[in-house]
């Protein structure tokens, strides 16, 4: 099928790598021109595990493109992907600017049927919004040209995002007439041959799916870290509470772990929106406010608990930061907690030293206009000298540390890890004063 996808970030790039390799034939409009020049030679603005193979691939195999020409797109195209961001407004709500604007732009290009699809997370409603966009464009041009606008939101995860898009869970389709069905099929049957992985249902639903299931997500997050509060001071071990409750199959093992809050481009925005659609439906959500003020809460824990031990005076100290992505095997610093971290070390007047495997660049551009941050190449170099390591990431190289060098490389012996990568009583044998997320500190 002949696919056009509208935004080349995380999600309209790896929808495209993805529908190229198994045959589509995938255009892939943005209006940022550097982004699609090193597209076509190959170079992928974004980390993400597996996608430099397929993108090469799907260029040399003529499958896949990058083009600023959204005219000869739209032309051809059988299926046209909405996939640009939905960044959060001042007042919390989602910010459809951008895929309107893609609407209005396909409005004014489009020659034939087609099948215009969201995957963006957009609001309730949005696709209403869509048509009668694109149908105006229509009516302006004297057109009448028939079109579908269907829902099917993207469930992959940064850091695994090609392997998702592969294998989905689900593929989640909203659709408002049953013919828009079978174009599915096609387009997805290299994806669905397993088992029928097709959810169809209404266009309002698919939307709504989206956001509930971001909702749920963070609610897990926001409530282990809520015991977690609770088991610090208490003098319980949440690593102990969180296995004692995920045996029961009800609650499960998944997604419970405690940390330094949830950053992103998807979970804190899209509990905001989902807030903001509730209350412009006339309903005032309980769970979701009080889901984001906990995570809030947890982005500023680590700095709380390191200036408990330092003080909030950090005047000729050094801090080591490890890990600056919001999670790991990404380099996507959105709402990442290592951000009001940094911030408030930098305030405090400590010298930063940050090290993260993917994320420093896009960590550098943040922190430009600051002063007291350097950027180093390895775990050990931010550690030489330190006053004390913050833990912010837990990449896989963080996990097993030679902790007789750590110890010889810093000045001072404090760690304070926001993700429970190590053990407690292992930390206090190998001398250091070892702080983590609701687990008793030991001597
Ligand atoms: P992104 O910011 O990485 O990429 C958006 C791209 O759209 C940019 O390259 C931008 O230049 C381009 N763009 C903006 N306006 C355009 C226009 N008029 N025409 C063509 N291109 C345009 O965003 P993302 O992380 O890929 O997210 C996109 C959407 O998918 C959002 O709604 C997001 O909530 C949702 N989503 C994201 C993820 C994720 O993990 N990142 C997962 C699922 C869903």
């Amino acid at each position: 099928m002949k696919v056009t996808i509208f935004g080349s970030g995380y999600v309209g790039l790896v929808t495209g790598a993805c529908l190229a390799h198994v045959g589509h034939q995938v255009t892939c409009v943005d209006i940022d021109a550097e982004r699609v020049e090193r597209l076509n030679r190959g170079e992928s603005p974004i980390y993400e595990p597996g996608l430099d193979t397929y993108l090469a691939s799907g260029l040399s195999e003529q499958l896949l493109s990058f083009t600023t020409d959204a005219e000869n797109a739209v032309a051809d195209a059988d299926v046209i992907f909405i996939a640009v961001g939905t960044p959060t407004c001042e007042d919390g709500s989602a910010d459809t600017r951008f895929v309107l604007n893609v609407a209005k732009t396909i409005g004014k290009y489009l020659r034939r049927p087609s099948l215009i699809v969201t995957k963006s997370t957009v609001p309730v409603g949005t696709a209403d919004k869509i048509y009668e966009a694109v149908a105006e464009t229509l009516a302006y041009r004297d057109l009448s040209i028939k079109f579908h606008v269907a829902s099917n939101p993207e469930f992959l995860k940064e850091g695994a995002a090609v392997n998702d898009f592969m294998k989905p869970d689900r593929i989640i389709v909203g659709v408002d007439a049953p013919e828009v069905v079978d174009l599915f099929r096609q387009l997805y049957a290299a994806f669905n041959r397993n088992h029928d992985r097709l959810m169809v249902m209404d266009v309002r639903s698919a939307e709504l799916a989206k956001y509930a299931a971001n909702a749920m997500l963070a609610t897990k997050i926001s409530f282990i870290n809520e015991m977690a509060n609770i088991a610090e001071r208490v003098g319980a071990d949440i690593e102990a509470v969180r296995k004692g409750i995920g045996a029961d199959p009800r609650i499960g093992y998944h997604f419970i772990y405690p940390g330094c809050g949830y950053g992103g481009s998807c979970f804190p925005k899209d509990v905001r929106a989902l807030e903001s659609t509730a209350k412009q439906f006339g309903y005032e959500p309980q769970i979701l406010p009080a889901v984001e003020s906990v995570n809030s809460r947890q982005k500023h824990s680590l700095f709380s608990k390191l200036a408990g031990r330092l003080g909030s005076d950090l005047r000729g100290q050094t801090i080591a930061v490890w890990g600056l992505a919001f999670k790991p095997q990404t380099d996507d610093m959105r709402e990442a907690p290592s951000i009001p971290l940094i911030k408030s070390l930098l305030v405090a007047g400590a010298r930063v030293l940050a090290f993260d495997p993917k994320a420093s660049d896009a960590c550098a551009e943040i922190f430009a206009e600051y002063e007291g941050i350097d950027f180093v190449d390895t775990k050990e170099a931010a550690v030489t000298e330190a006053d004390a390591l913050v833990i912010c990431t837990e990449w896989k190289s963080f996990w097993s540390p030679d902790f007789a060098q750590l110890r010889r490389l810093m000045r001072g012996r404090l760690v304070v890890d926001g993700r429970n990568l190590y053990d407690t009583a292992l930390m206090a044998r190998e001398g250091f004063d070892y702080i983590s997320i609701g687990r008793p500190t030991m001597a």
